[in-house]
């Protein structure tokens, strides 16, 4: 990392719990890479340290990157909002552009970059299953229906989310499961883990994917050490399956663009990710 000095533009990921994250491993080395004069470092904040943070990270030349539990918040502080923020209601990504706070929600870009490397193709014509109703549900949603998706079910522990969220981005092409036993006996091209079951240990599976008669893929937003024992149980039963690793670079890539106006390295960001991963 270049010497930090008093021009060094900060960045910092906002949000609780933070110190779990890879992001300041991998926008550092992508920073570091193109000898770009920042440093990129995560913050705990709850609801009330959030709004300071993020405004004045942003006014001092700087910007970052929002987490849960503040996504949908941070969407209500910002002067200039992305479409991808306005479609979903929450913003992971902020900067300062003539003097006002902009900003954007890249997991929908990043969701929609990872998906596509994963299929080979955009999701046209596809039947999916998201399982889970909060911020990384939404980007999820809207990448799928603008990627032409032809049918999604929504299945969430909290059934009214799920509604609010079908009714806000799905339209006719969402349908939020009312009880699980709907699904049993069907196929999905695509099955999507938006929930954060995974993260933890000992957590439960997001869903027995034994219930479902045919399952083309496994995407799991789930990023952690090893592969999530979503895509180990998928990948026992023969099904392809991919972690949330793809979808990290990718948001974070795009968020590289919005602060420095430069495409980073996804070669040097993918290998800092898989350092920070065996440390
Ligand atoms: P969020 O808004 O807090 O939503 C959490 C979701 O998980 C909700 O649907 C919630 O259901 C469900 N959930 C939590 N605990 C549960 C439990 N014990 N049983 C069943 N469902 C449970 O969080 P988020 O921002 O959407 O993030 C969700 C996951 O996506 C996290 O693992 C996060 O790390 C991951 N993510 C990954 C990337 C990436 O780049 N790879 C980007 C964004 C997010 P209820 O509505 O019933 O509470």
């Amino acid at each position: 990392m270049p010497e930090v000095t008093s021009q060094t533009r900060v960045f910092a990921l906002v949000g609780d719990p933070v110190f779990h994250s890879l992001s300041p491993t991998i926008q550092n080395a992508a920073m570091a890479d193109l000898e770009l004069d920042g440093v990129y470092v995560a913050l705990r904040a709850g609801a009330e340290e959030m709004v300071g943070f993020m405004k004045g990270l942003a006014r001092s030349g700087g910007g970052g990157n929002i987490t849960l539990p503040h996504k949908e918040k941070a969407a209500t502080v910002l002067d200039v909002s992305s479409p991808a923020v306005k479609r979903t209601g929450a913003c992971n990504t902020f900067w300062l552009r003539d003097g006002k706070v902009h900003g954007d929600n890249t997991d929908v870009e990043g969701f929609s970059r990872a998906l596509e490397g994963f299929l080979g193709e955009p999701p046209e014509g596809l039947k999916v299953l998201v399982l889970g109703a909060g911020g990384a549900a939404r980007a999820g949603l809207v990448a799928l229906m603008d990627g032409g998706a032809e049918e999604v079910r929504l299945l969430n522990r909290t059934q009214d989310r799920a509604r609010v969220v079908a009714r806000r981005i799905g339209g006719a092409r969402v349908r939020v499961v009312d009880n699980i036993r709907e699904l049993d006996g069907k196929a999905f091209d695509l099955v999507v883990n938006t929930t954060c079951l995974g993260l933890q240990p000992d957590d439960p599976l997001p869903l027995d994917l034994e219930r479902l008669k045919q399952v083309g893929g496994v995407m799991d937003l789930v990023c952690r050490r090893g592969a999530s024992p979503l895509v180990e149980a998928a990948r026992e039963l023969g099904i392809r399956a991919t972690d949330g690793s793809e979808m990290l670079i990718q948001q974070g890539a795009a968020a590289f663009e919005c602060w420095w106006e430069r495409k980073p390295s996804l070669r040097v960001m993918r290998a800092a990710l898989e350092r920070g991963q065996r440390r």
